[in-house]
């Protein structure tokens, strides 16, 4: 790699890398990082300072697809000044579209599926005149061995510890894109935490598709669990997205037994109706999910949930839509994430067709976004007037002298800084006003000695109809 800014710099090769998508993607990005960073190059915040540029992207929604490739031809201008510049795409959509992406954006150099990365360097030396197409999938790829390059001076890490998934539920690109389920080996899961928690890092999410049908000869998620939560200097331990299939009662048991799990979960449920999750081959029906949010209510007292929900399936009517609404009003989540179906090619749906219009699925998902909003405030507002250990990240997003983080229940809140307290610190912090969507208090008292948590009662009481 020659001739560019960064030179003046250094003489390491400059890599910008944006990321798309889920938290998985955000991962993958570290890890992208790392391999390259072994490899001589260095990392650039700015595309215009960059040797090459890595895109790595979703394909989860069209809408997501039709961004990357906008910002594709954006980026490509920057060859009329620097024209060695190398253009690469990463990800689910290097995946799922590698047939067609050379058409669409033909100042591609490279194009590199989620299990390639390793090849990467090797890619990029070879991309000179005809662009290189590399999506070989990989059953045993769980990059052992590479360290990611994680944010510098994070509280909370990412660590990944499964990819891929067998699930094929009938809507998701992700088993043919990211390929069947594999995890990582234990020992190396623990010794990325161990590396983290000597860097500073407080808090670990483990990440996976289906996070707790984790296994790896004979350690399953529990166990794991269990490690990561023994690992000295580790506060906080998270993990995301869990199945309800794979809810097990060991993994419940590890949840509410280890003080280090934090109660929160993002447990996806994506319908009310068993017609439509029937449809969706989701492999459970809505009382199976009531029963196991009252077992993990029931075991984590204080326990946050929140969900996904996708409106306008194939076949949704409306008395579909209005069992989804009841199981919002019901389980009453502390917040969801709410999508209008799209069709995926390549996915079992794909053949059954869209049956709800545009116009009916936005007016489904405004309504369910509306209700879920008044849900989450009420849920907040329960929290007025009692204190909550607050792992601080840093400035709140607006500054003005306050500082932002997370509660154990994974809710934002915002308070003013004060002297010696700064980003890693647990401050007590008493809910003075809320939104729905973020907490606002002032600090109670001196630092928390880490894994202390109060109990947070359930909502109760009506719950907002539409
Ligand atoms: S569990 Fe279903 S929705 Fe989740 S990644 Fe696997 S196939 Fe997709």
């Amino acid at each position: 790699m020659k001739g560019s800014q960064s030179a003046d710099i250094s003489l390491a090769p400059a890599v910008y890398v944006e990321t798309y998508g889920c938290q998985m993607n955000v991962a993958d990005s570290q890890l992208v990082m790392g391999i390259l960073r072994r490899a001589g190059y260095q990392r650039v915040e700015q595309p215009d300072q960059a040797d090459v540029i890595l895109l790595n992207t979703c394909a989860i929604r069209e809408h997501a697809e039709e961004r990357v490739l906008g910002r594709l031809s954006d980026l490509a201008r920057l060859r009329n000044r620097r024209p060695e510049l190398k253009l690469g795409l990463l990800g689910c959509m290097a995946q799922h579209d590698r047939q067609t992406l050379l058409q669409k954006a033909p100042y591609l150099d490279l194009v590199a599926g989620p299990d390639t990365y390793a090849r990467l360097p090797q890619m990029l030396r070879q991309a000179n005149f005809d662009p290189i197409v590399d999506v070989r999938l990989n059953r045993d790829e769980t990059y052992a061995g590479v360290v990611p390059e994680h944010e510098p001076n994070a509280v909370r890490a990412y660590v990944t510890v499964m990819r891929g998934c067998d699930e094929f539920c009938a809507f998701c690109v992700v088993p043919y894109v990211r390929g069947r389920e594999r995890s990582a080996a234990p020992d190396a899961v623990i010794d990325e935490v161990q590396a983290l928690a000597r860097r500073g890092v407080k808090e670990i999410v483990l990440l996976g598709q289906t996070v707790n049908a984790y296994r790896h000869g004979e350690t399953g998620f529990a166990e794991l669990l269990r490690m990561v939560c023994a690992v000295d200097g580790i506060e906080r331990v998270r993990f995301t997205s869990p199945h309800p299939r794979f809810m097990s009662s060991a993994v419940i048991d590890a949840i509410a037994s280890e003080p280090k799990v934090q109660p929160y979960l993002h447990l996806p449920v994506q319908s009310g109706s068993d017609r439509v999750l029937q449809t969706m081959a989701r492999g459970y029906r809505v009382g199976e999910y009531r029963a196991l949010v009252e077992r993990l209510r029931a075991a984590i007292p204080e326990l946050a949930l929140s969900t996904d929900i996708i409106v306008g399936f194939h076949g949704e009517n409306d008395d579909d839509f209005e069992a989804t609404l009841e199981l919002l009003r019901e389980v009453s989540f502390d917040s969801a994430f709410i999508f209008k179906y799209s069709l995926r090619e390549n996915t079992k749906a794909y053949r059954l067709g869209d049956t709800v219009s545009e116009t009916e699925k936005g007016e489904r998902l405004a309504t369910a976004i509306a209700l879920q909003e008044r849900i989450s405030l009420l849920c907040n507002q329960r929290l007025v007037g009692r204190d909550f250990p607050v792992l601080i990240e840093g400035e709140a997003r607006r500054g003005n002298g306050m500082l932002s983080g997370k509660t154990p229940q994974f809710k934002t809140a915002v308070f003013p800084a004060s002297d010696g307290l700064g980003p890693g610190d647990t401050v007590l912090v008493r809910v003075e006003s809320v939104t729905s969507h973020s907490l606002r208090g002032a600090p109670a008292k001196a630092p928390l000695q880490a894994g202390s948590a109060p109990e947070v009662r359930r909502p109760t009481g009506e719950m907002p109809t539409v």
